[in-house]
């Protein structure tokens, strides 16, 4: 048995021709391994990408105890349990400029926040509750020992690792290495994928259309979903249903990217000669995922790529992208921990129809009602009807378990945006 049938078999469960959506993501988890490559790139340019190496601070951030409130420095040794504390103003430390002295007893320095905590003292008290005249400084009772001090290493702590190999770098990510003093950062290799759509029917934007014909509209959605994901492109155009323009198309790809990503092909009306031809190309499986929209879906490998053959609908594209491809790239890219969409549960405004037995992925909108989150379908739920993913901003998850679900019924949703 070759090496994917052999992998996927293993997985408890797997029947390719009625395959539960966890079991196509765990059959392709299983046979992935990510890129070894990487690469030093100016930390700025490392936005987006997968960090390579582990990141160990060789500094303390914060570097010294300091005063967290625009306030005073004091020893917490002097404050009276019950009674206002008299202390003489010493000095003043800001930030960037620490008091070269050393507060005695009955002593206090001015302190801004940021400035070093000067030695001797533990503890500041915030400018707004004490009575100062002169250098006379009235301290009310009530004061915690050690408040507003933030501590050297409380962020940061030299030695101790704080981002390890396969953190997916972010603005806050670059913000941490950045406070190390670390400029340059070691990534993981961009991913190249190419893609291409399948179909005698297409006509390429630009073209006049024929009678019969519908424009390549998955092309640019799977550029997008591609671009977002930060991948070196290769777009190979409109392939025609024809074995010889296949296989030149996946000759091409397999020799030049990490991943191939095709759209149309796979349905059982079509996928013979698809199925043929990459059978005697590499090693592909045809699967069945019980699933709406997007139930044929071919997954394997051609040369060193990993092939997703995705269905020909513009919304089954999308969403097989989502569950199974986008995750997929970033495994392949290296990323590490929980990859999955975020999915959360909110009230579903309205009954919706569903019958156990196969996942689905309704378009949805989240709406805010009365300062509460919830969700309705953007309506019409075709897997032709693209409008629906323009008009959505999340996926209305139904389990594959799930019957009808009432209306204020919780439901999973996947949001299509995060913050960061
Ligand atoms: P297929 O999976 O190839 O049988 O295609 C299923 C449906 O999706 C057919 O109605 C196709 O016309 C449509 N379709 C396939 N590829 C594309 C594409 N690249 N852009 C727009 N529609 C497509
Ligand atoms: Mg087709």
């Amino acid at each position: 048995m070759s090496e994917i049938a052999r992998i996927v078999s293993c997985i408890d469960g797997y029947d390719p021709d009625a395959l539960h959506v966890e079991k196509a993501r765990a059959a392709i988890r299983a046979c992935l391994a990510p890129v070894a490559a990487s690469e030093r790139v100016p930390l700025r340019a490392a936005l987006g990408r997968v960090l390579a190496q582990d990141i160990v601070p060789s500094i303390d951030v914060p570097g010294h105890d300091n005063s967290a409130m625009d306030g005073y420095a004091i020893r917490s040794a002097d404050l009276q349990a019950d009674a206002e504390t008299v202390l003489e103003e010493i000095g003043s430390a800001l930030a960037g400029r620490a008091f070269e002295g050393r507060v005695g007893a009955g002593q206090c320095v001015r302190v801004m926040t940021g400035a070093v905590l000067p030695e001797g003292a533990d503890t500041v008290v915030i400018q707004e509750i004490v009575r100062a005249q002169g250098k006379r400084v009235a301290v009310p009772a009530g004061q915690k020992a050690k408040q507003n001090v933030r501590y050297a290493g409380e962020d940061l702590k030299a030695g101790v690792p704080v981002l390890k190999a396969g953190a997916l770098l972010r603005p806050a990510e670059l913000g941490v290495i950045s406070s190390l003093g670390i400029g340059e950062v070691s990534v993981k290799r961009r991913l190249r994928v190419a893609f291409f759509s399948t179909g005698d029917e297409l006509t390429s934007v630009g073209t006049p259309l024929g009678k019969g014909q519908v424009y390549d509209s998955n092309r640019y959605t799977l550029h997008g979903m591609l671009a977002r994901l930060g991948v070196e492109l290769l777009d190979l155009g409109v392939v025609r249903d024809d074995p010889a323009a296949l296989e030149q198309a996946l000759r091409k790809a397999a020799a030049s990217a990490d991943a191939i990503v095709t759209s149309g092909g796979v349905s059982v009306g079509e996928a013979d000669f698809v199925r043929r031809l990459m059978g005697q190309l590499g090693e592909v499986l045809f699967w069945k995922i019980a699933m709406r929209p997007g139930r044929p879906m071919a997954f394997g490998r051609i040369g060193d790529a990993f092939l997703f053959g995705l269905p020909g609908n513009p919304v089954a594209v999308m969403v097989t992208f989502y569950q199974f491809v986008r995750e997929a790239l970033l495994v392949l890219a290296g990323g590490s921990g929980d990859l999955s969409p975020v999915s959360l549960r909110v009230q579903s405004a309205a009954a919706l129809r569903k019958v156990p037995g196969r996942t689905e992925y309704q378009r949805g909108i989240l709406f805010r009602e009365a300062c509460e989150w919830k969700v309705r379908t953007t309506g019409q739920q075709g897997s032709g009807v693209l409008r629906s993913m323009a008009e959505a901003n999340c996926f209305i998850v139904l389990e594959h378990e799930r019957g009808a679900i009432a209306a204020g019924d919780l439901v999973s949703v996947q949001p299509f945006d995060g913050l960061v």
